[in-house]
């Protein structure tokens, strides 16, 4: 797995003792032969330090441990499942029991961190429709005193205030029925893989009584549409438009090259994507000769204004 590292984000797959782990918690038993914990890893990730240049350990992050029952002798089942989990990418390495002898697959966390909680509908402001089908209709609301959020420096929870969330209405949910408990188990405590939408919460209307699932909001600021990522956090279209806005009156002064940047910058489809610019030379100091060809000289240079982030 280590040869198998292709980028400098990619996770480091490595041995991790078991002695590593703090605050180790059961969150449930996933299938019939393993058991998911929380835990805090305190050495923590390797990560690329894209300013030093080197990897560093961010310590003290919090992790799931999966557990496989009976597994001091590796299968090949294991063997196979583990590599799944690679290819998923949230794979940080292995560890081992030191009781129980079972080993242990320890992934980055993908349980929700927040309580699910009872909020009363008077704490929602601005409430207004987004989206509306048979069975349900969505709005954008803001949430007076906000979701509990831990920190994990002070071991202790705070509560964010005025965030905007989303409420799902359900229709004629007076009576809970199974559409309810089925819609609200697809948000609770699942991987977010297999739903990119956080849950904070239930409230109810009380004029028409309906229930309300609060979940994050996945929903446009300027054009009220569905964030186009896969995290919910960026609507392709108008931050497209924002970088143009942002970066105007550029010109290479050769056609070819302008429509090759406004080519590059049209293939942008997620928040982490490079935006491809024009670069004026007066951006550039510190410029040092690194070594020449027949073709090219390339050298280093600081660039003061940096590249664009999201
Ligand atoms: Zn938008």
């Amino acid at each position: 797995m280590q040869l198998e590292i292709y980028n400098y984000n990619d996770i480091i797959v490595e041995w991790i003792s078991y002695d590593q782990f703090n605050d180790i918690k059961e969150l449930g038993k996933d299938e019939l032969t393993t058991t998911i914990y929380s835990a805090i890893w305190k050495d923590g990730s390797l990560n690329y330090d894209e300013n030093k240049y080197e990897y560093i350990r961010n310590q003290n992050i919090k992790v799931n441990l999966k557990s496989f029952h009976n597994s001091q002798n590796i299968t090949n089942e294991l063997l196979i499942e583990i590599k799944t989990y690679f290819n998923g990418e949230n794979l940080f390495g292995i560890s081992q029991n030191l009781e129980t002898k079972d080993y242990i697959l320890v992934l980055q966390n993908i349980y929700c961190d927040k309580y699910v909680e009872w909020i009363p509908y008077d704490q929602f402001n601005n409430i207004k429709e987004l989206e509306k089908d048979e069975f349900t209709t969505i709005y954008s609301a803001i949430w007076k005193d906000g979701p509990l959020n831990y920190i994990m420096e002070y071991y202790d929870y705070t509560r964010k205030q005025n965030k905007k969330v989303n409420l799902k209405c359900l229709h004629n949910s007076q009576n809970i029925n199974n559409e309810f408990l089925i819609e609200f188990n697809r948000y609770s405590t699942r991987f977010y893989s297999y739903n990119k939408f956080k849950i904070f919460g239930i409230s109810q209307n009380p004029d028409i009584k309906d229930y309300i699932l609060v979940l994050q909001n996945v929903y446009c600021d300027k054009c009220d549409k569905c964030f186009t990522d896969k995290y919910g956090i960026w609507c392709k279209s108008c931050q497209i438009n924002d970088i143009e806005k942002n970066i105007t009156n550029w010109t290479s002064g050769n056609e070819k090259i302008d429509n090759l940047i406004q080519e590059m910058r049209l293939k942008i489809n997620n928040p982490y994507d490079i935006v491809f610019e024009w670069i004026p030379y007066d951006q550039f100091y510190d410029i040092k000769e690194l070594g020449e060809d027949e073709f090219a000289t390339i050298y280093s240079a600081i660039w003061k204004d940096n590249p664009l982030q999201y």
